[in-house]
């Protein structure tokens, strides 16, 4: 007979990895599906310096030792990216390409992904000057200029991290004032290699083989111009990665996950964490509390539910 675990989760960044923790330390069976490496945007974090306990720790170190101590109290990993959801009574079947599996509970832990700013040469110059990860591509930009676009968290903090490696960055935002928390604000106003341009968007991104530049409009005065630059890292906001949850008619008018303050959403043994659900604060802390929250949930219900 084809196995039924007590818990799925999909997705194994901090929200799905503490999860495991709980739900399998609870003695659930587990098993957690990922579709690429475990860690999730943890894994593009350069330094993470508010996750109590490390006061300083690297995005992919944190990462690595969350994924050890997940699979410690007996949860099992596999590789997979959720096709489809269908019901057969109160058990969930999950599709993958290659598997079918089956479980009592889910809890959707998908995270979110880089938004695309939709311009000329974005696509074209991927991963040939044009990047969504500063820990994984910084260095190759070492002693060279690169531009970040957005003005939020991300934004910054990935443009501090390059300003140790790069001659210089600049800071393109569409506003006169950043989103991101005024201690990021602040070390990046002080950097003396990280400038800004304000008020602009992007509007194509050229060069021959590689980038070689960008052209921005001033939202305000209209004009165009052309800045020279070796890469453009893009950090426009996330999107939540939900569009298989879509028939379920869980989800918000932005695609993120609702539920009630015990993470269950509208249907039954269906939980969700991290930052795919509907929530203000989206932080590694936040993703591990949702986590442990949801397990608890999954918990009871699969026990409710015998
Ligand atoms: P975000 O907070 O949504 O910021 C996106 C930035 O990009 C905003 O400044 C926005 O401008 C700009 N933007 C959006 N669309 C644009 C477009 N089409 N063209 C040009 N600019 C555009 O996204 P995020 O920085 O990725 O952060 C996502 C979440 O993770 C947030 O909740 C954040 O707090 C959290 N986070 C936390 C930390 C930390 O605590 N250290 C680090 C990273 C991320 P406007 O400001 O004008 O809207």
């Amino acid at each position: 007979m084809e196995k039924v675990y007590d818990l799925i989760i999909i997705g194994a960044g901090p929200a799905g990895m503490t999860a495991a923790i709980y739900g399998s330390r609870a003695n659930l069976s587990v098993l957690m599906l990922e579709k690429k490496f475990p860690g999730g945007q943890m894994l593009s974090t350069g330094e993470i310096e508010n996750y109590t306990g490390y006061e300083e720790v690297s995005g992919p170190d944190l990462a690595e030792k969350m994924f050890e101590h997940s699979k410690k109290f007996g949860t099992e990993f596999s590789f997979g990216e959720i096709t489809n959801i269908s019901f057969e009574d109160n058990i969930k079947i999950l599709e993958t390409s290659t598997n079918k599996y089956k479980a009592k509970s889910v809890i959707i832990a998908t995270g979110t992904e880089a938004r695309l700013l939709g311009i000329p040469g974005e696509t074209e110059f991927s991963s040939k000057g044009v990047s969504y990860c500063a820990v994984c591509d910084g260095a190759f930009y070492r002693n060279k200029n690169v531009v970040v676009i957005g003005g939020g968290d991300s934004a910054v903090e990935e443009a501090l991290y390059l300003s140790n490696i790069v001659n210089k960055v600049t800071i393109i935002h569409r506003r006169d004032e950043l989103r991101a928390q005024k201690i990021l604000q602040e070390r990046a106003f002080e950097k003396s290699n990280i400038e800004f341009i304000w008020d602009s968007i992007p509007i194509s991104i050229f060069g021959e083989r590689k980038v070689s530049g960008i052209e921005i409009q001033n939202v305000k005065t209209k004009e165009v111009s052309k800045i020279e630059t070796d890469g453009v890292f893009i950090y426009i906001g996330m999107n939540p990665q939900t569009a298989i949850f879509k028939k379920l008619g869980i989800l918000d008018e932005y695609g993120y996950v609702i539920s009630n303050e015990h993470l269950e959403t509208k249907i039954q043994g269906i939980f969700v964490a991290g930052d795919v659900r509907q929530k203000e604060i989206r932080q590694v802390v936040t993703a591990a509390s949702d986590g442990a929250i949801s397990a608890q949930s999954a918990y009871k219900y699969v026990e409710f539910t015998k």
